[in-house]
């Protein structure tokens, strides 16, 4: 039996039985939630360890729901919501969701979110390391060194302070705005093109540009994620 409790916010009736099911299929816990009002509730009084959160709702914006619930809480949001609403999408990882799952979908894209969300609840709780590994990649946060096996990376104060925030965050997309907030601390104009030429540049020297499983996975309009090896 798993012991994680999923929250299920969705007003669609088919995709809400879809992914209960499938929860229940796969040993989870769940809660179901149909209106925004109500899902703040049951995070509340139930403390789901992982949200699955539809932004369309009847009552109330999904993005909303985010910004309420992270008053409270840091419990992962994997957002779901249909391909027209990709500013949505966008404004709902900005404001805190972990991840997002576009309809229609499949159930074993959704297993594997979950899975990700998993080993990073898993991870967490052995925290308070100086040192991130994740595949061949290590971190020292002490040093400031960066390996790839047991070659050292140089890399450029920039570059470095791109890395540690994706490794902070491993498993979770972060936006274009996210990252160029904490890296730069300020947005201008041509942001974004910089942080596409540092992302280059920093993936050239992960020797992660011509993997077909990269390191670092492009969300194109959105964002990137460093992947859990
Ligand atoms: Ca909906």
């Amino acid at each position: 039996m798993n012991d994680y409790l999923v929250l299920v916010v969705e007003d669609d009736k088919p995709i809400r039985n879809l992914i209960t099911t499938t929860l229940k299929m796969n040993d989870y816990r769940y809660a179901a939630a149909v209106k925004g009002e109500e899902a703040i509730m049951l995070s509340a009084s139930h403390q789901p360890d992982i949200i699955i959160l539809d932004l369309g709702l009847p009552d109330m914006d999904g993005i909303e729901v985010i910004e309420r619930i992270r008053s409270w809480s840091e419990v992962p949001i994997i957002v779901v919501s249909a391909r027209s609403e990709d500013s949505d999408k966008i404004a709902a990882l900005d404001k805190g969701a972990d991840d997002y799952l576009t309809k229609p979908f499949s159930v074993e894209e959704l297993l594997a979110r979950l899975r990700v969300i998993q080993r990073r609840l898993a991870k967490k709780e052995t925290n308070g390391t100086s040192e991130f590994v994740n595949g061949k990649l290590r971190i020292n946060y002490v040093s400031g060194c960066v390996y790839l096996g047991s070659t050292e990376l140089h890399l450029t104060p920039i570059e470095y302070k791109l890395l540690c925030l994706l490794a902070r965050n491993a498993g979770r997309v972060l936006t274009h705005k996210y990252i160029i907030q904490n890296v730069w601390g300020n947005i201008s104009d041509n942001s974004e093109a910089s942080l596409r030429v540092f992302m280059a540049t920093l993936r050239k020297k992960l020797d992660d540009r011509y993997e077909t499983n990269p390191l670092i996975q492009t969300h194109i309009g959105i964002g990137y994620r460093m992947m859990k090896l």
